[in-house]
């Protein structure tokens, strides 16, 4: 394709990008196709010859968009947001065009020291100590990982990088039973096993109980094994509970254990002050993942990990073959030695859009905006005689089940509340997704999208309840 097809298609597609945002409250929120739908619409074999890009976009259009749900629609109450922003969208068209390399300074310097720039706004931003220092990895997963690795190599005095984990008994991780999976994930993959970690029991809060956490850890140390990680969270992901850091933290200390939070959703309402309250207990902390993919307005991916010891980090993954030496090492950040890839995208780009086109007093309205209407609808929840909130609006996510007169059976609800999910998700309308609080099914409710306004939340609840009325009513539902 010469330059002039370029520009005349890419000034097509912006137009279109712009008509997409326009109006995507058009399209059914998650996509309504059953599976293999999309895959009996692509042909087997690749093109043996190149085909017109007109050709390609038409059945953008018409196969894969159908097939797509629409993460940007105001409509989307699921899972946890991952809300982008046109000034995101454009930093990432420059950075697709620029195609650079990031690993190492000497590779795109300017990415490199943007990095540095914009991890010490975010830090500052978040109110997290001056001590922290960030790095932009790719997901929560990955920097979860980082922090397990870095924990692993401290309980060992770094000799599971050089020796392995053979002979180094038992390293035991906690983290509070409604923790992420990525947790049980990451302490799988970095060597340490499924059966070494420990979910500690949750309060009424949902919160890990910190007295149980020490059982735990004495129980283990009692045992012969090794204490090596703590994951606090911040925010958990099926029903926004909050660990407790400073009791957390204290029994760290005391044995010596590596603390890691994992604020993957949460850590972007840091941005407003009356929200530190989280931050409770943050001076035990060693290391720190938040999402700004999630809930700062900054597309996928884009993750921000701070830690405070960045030599722990380099001495995890520092690994310099001849190839990659170059002639800036030791007086720059090379950031391939701070995570497990060596490529990087450009990411420090889209944050830097971000946080300048909003300023902070713009991210800070929009986010406080968010937990306004998710308490506001909580509170209609909870005041409507036939629904039942189950897990109190944490910032903004809520769970909640129907629960009309007379219907007692556990069974009965879970079936109800189940059907009531799917029946809402098929309208298109909206998108909500579930989580099981105290074994009940439990539909959640998460605000958090960049173009959702009190209208769309207003008219998510008038469905819901529309929809569950119709339903016990035995018939239609509206
Ligand atoms: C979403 C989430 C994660 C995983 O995030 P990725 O960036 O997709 O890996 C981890 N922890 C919590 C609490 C989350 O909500």
């Amino acid at each position: 394709m010469n330059s002039e097809d370029f520009r005349r298609h890419a000034h097509e597609f912006v137009d279109w990008m712009a008509d997409y945002l326009d109006g995507v409250e058009e399209y059914p929120v998650r996509a309504q196709v059953e599976p293999g739908d999309i895959a009996a619409q692509l042909p087997a074999a690749p093109p043996a010859a190149g085909e017109a890009m007109d050709a390609i976009f038409d059945d953008f259009r018409s196969i894969v968009l159908p097939g797509m749900t629409h993460w940007q629609h105001p409509g989307f109450f699921a899972y946890f947001p991952a809300n982008s922003s046109p000034p995101s969208v454009l930093a990432e068209m420059l950075t697709a065009t620029l195609g650079a390399q990031c690993m190492s300074w000497e590779t795109s310097p300017a990415a490199a020291e943007l990095e540095t720039c914009v991890m010490d706004w975010l830090r500052a931003m978040l109110g997290l100590p001056d001590g922290f220092t960030g790095v932009i990895q790719d997901t929560a997963s990955t920097a979860t990982l980082s922090a397990l690795l870095c924990a692993r190599e401290r309980a060992t005095n770094d000799r599971a990088n050089e020796t392995g984990l053979g002979g180094e008994g038992d390293l035991t991780v906690y983290c509070a039973a409604e923790a992420h999976s990525s947790v049980e994930k990451d302490a799988r993959i970095a060597g340490l096993g499924r059966a070494n970690l420990r979910k500690v029991p949750l309060d009424d809060d949902f919160a890990m109980r910190p007295e149980a956490l020490e059982t735990l850890i004495r129980e283990d140390i009692d045992a012969g094994r090794t204490p090596c990680c703590v994951v606090a969270t911040l925010g958990s992901t099926g029903v926004s509970g909050f660990d407790p850091l400073r009791p957390i933290g204290e029994i760290c200390r005391r044995h010596g254990i590596w603390l890691h939070v994992d604020a993957a959703w949460a850590g972007s309402a840091l941005v407003l002050p009356e929200q530190r309250w989280m931050l409770d207990g943050i001076e035990f902390v060693d290391s720190f993942v938040f999402n700004p993919h999630k809930w700062l307005f900054t597309n996928f991916d884009c993750t921000g990990y701070f830690v405070r010891d960045v030599d722990a980090l380099l001495r995890t993954f520092e690994i310099l073959p001849e190839y990659l030496k170059t002639a800036a090492d030791g007086r720059v950040r090379n950031y391939r030695d701070w995570g497990v890839p060596l490529g990087r995208r450009f990411r420090a780009l889209k944050l830097w859009f971000v946080i300048r086109a909003y300023g902070v007093e713009g991210l800070q309205t929009r986010i406080r905006h968010h937990i306004e209407m998710a308490q506001g609808l909580a509170r209609e929840v909870a005041a409507a005689e036939d629904f039942e909130v189950l897990t109190p609006c944490r910032l903004s996510l809520f769970c909640f089940r129907y629960r009309p007169a007379g219907v007692d059976d556990p069974a009965t609800l879970d079936d109800l509340n189940a059907l009531l999910l799917a029946t809402l998700n098929a309208s298109g309308a909206l998108y909500v997704t579930h989580t099981r609080v105290d074994g009940a099914y439990a539909i959640r409710f998460c605000v958090g999208q960049t173009s959702t306004e009190q209208r769309h939340v207003d008219d998510a609840w008038q469905r819901i309840q529309a929809t569950a009325r119709g339903m016990s009513r035995g018939g239609r539902s509206d």
